[in-house]
């Protein structure tokens, strides 16, 4: 039903319709638990063989209607949603790997996802590959091992602002028979959905631009339901034999394709690793998701705005914006962002780290904070704040110059944000 109607419908009234006399809008289920008549009646909720809630570690209905909206938002079969983006990204792949498992990811990625998987799942025994995102097919395919259980990448990442060719990253997952995960948050599905274009699991940090409003840090998980576990059940036993844990369920024959994801990674990583959105964040969450449609466009004409001015002016050495004329991902940003990407922007002033500083305390608008994605313009220099630690060369390597800038452009007129920049500038 949800599959034909436009997006913002969806973004409006998905995920929740309630009967006669109920609310209108979702209800906070603030509970911990639910109560049973029978024990038997709670005992086939342990077993999987009923479906309904016990105690909000797991599931609460809140979280549910906010997860079953984004899924349809990404025209997935199933979602769930976590307490951070961090959460997400670590369940979505931790769901598919174990210890002596091997993931394919892009470089530019998230510096948070890049140290989780780098350092933190390295830890846990799951090895990585990073590819540069602009690879060729064969430079991609070479990445692959015989333990490779996932693919990794960012549909526009934060804060390299490159955009992934996603049907080369889902092509060469598929052809070594593993599903391909991509973080969509900075686009958004209002902008693209990674389904469309082949990847299998879709991934939020919905503290982004899906609250919009700097409220609630969150995170979702999307299944497309199109990844065949039993076709590759020899690397996938988690899907494909029984789980003791749950009286021998087989996710992959008891869900299918739509709903063994989900479940597995709510039943076992929910269960044991308790990383659940509280149902009140979830409900500021949806009232974020209300006006998604509304919002982002704005976001994108205001970040156009200021990287157009940006790039004629001449303390400016270098602007990244995808849909900027002549940036590098101008071509992929067309083919799949023609709508729109994000309201970031970054830029390099010609003198430097000073001058970048000075230029920030000089703005009036826009505040200096560690956030993007906001109502509220801000920006940040890594230079002297993420990227601290790195001396000027290892900078220059990293692609984050002393005088880079990153810029997260709000709801406000772009007339007052291009003016507030200009005197800052001057
Ligand atoms: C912020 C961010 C994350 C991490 O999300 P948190 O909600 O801060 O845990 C992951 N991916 C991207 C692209 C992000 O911008």
């Amino acid at each position: 039903m949800s599959g034909q109607q436009h997006i913002d419908t969806r973004c409006v009234q998905a995920g929740y319709t309630p009967g006669n006399g109920e609310p209108r809008q979702i209800p906070i289920v603030q509970s911990t638990t639910f109560k049973y008549g029978t024990g038997d009646a709670m005992g086939a909720l342990f077993d999987l063989e009923a479906a309904g809630y016990f105690y909000t570690r797991l599931q609460n209905p809140t979280n549910d209607y906010v997860a079953a909206k984004i899924a349809a938002l990404e025209g997935g079969t199933a979602g769930m949603l976590t307490s951070s983006g961090q959460a997400a990204s670590f369940f979505a792949l931790f769901n598919l790997c174990e210890a002596g498992d091997h993931i394919v990811s892009s470089a530019s990625i998230y510096g948070g996802t890049f140290n989780l998987i780098a350092v933190t799942m390295k830890r846990m025994g799951i090895e990585a590959t990073f590819v540069d995102p602009d690879c060729t097919e064969e430079e991609l395919n070479a990445a692959f091992q015989d333990n490779t259980r996932a693919v990794f990448g960012e549909t526009i990442a934060n804060p390299a602002l490159t955009v992934l060719d996603i049907e080369k990253f889902a092509k060469a997952a598929h052809a070594h028979g593993v599903p391909f995960v991509i973080d969509n948050t900075f686009p958004t599905p209002v902008f693209c959905r990674p389904i469309e274009w082949g990847a299998d699991i879709v991934t939020h940090s919905t503290t982004k631009y899906m609250d919009g409003h700097g409220v609630a840090v969150g995170g979702a998980i999307v299944d497309a339901g199109n990844f065949d576990w039993m076709a590759h059940a020899d690397k996938y036993p988690g899907f494909t034999t029984p789980d003791e844990s749950y009286h021998g369920v087989v996710y992959a024959e008891r869900f299918g394709k739509e709903g063994a994801f989900i479940t597995k990674c709510t039943t076992q990583l929910m269960r044991d690793l308790g990383s659940i959105q509280s149902p009140q964040h979830a409900f500021y969450l949806n009232l974020g998701l209300e006006s998604l449609h509304v919002r982002m466009p704005k976001h994108f004409e205001n970040g156009l705005a200021v990287a157009e001015f940006l790039s004629q002016h001449e303390k400016v050495s270098r602007v990244s914006f995808p849909h900027l004329p002549g940036d590098k991902y101008h071509e992929l940003a067309q083919k799949y962002l023609p709508k729109g990407g994000s309201g970031v922007v970054s830029f390099v002033l010609k003198d430097g780290r000073e001058a970048a500083q000075r230029f920030m305390e000089q703005l009036k608008l826009v505040a200096i904070e560690t956030h993007v994605a906001d109502a509220r313009s801000c920006c940040l220099h890594p230079a002297s704040t993420t990227h601290r630690q790195l001396t000027a060369e290892q900078l220059e390597a990293a692609g984050v110059p002393e005088g880079l800038v990153r810029m997260s452009l709000g709801l406000e007129a772009a007339e007052d944000l291009v003016a507030d920049i200009a005197q800052a500038l001057a």
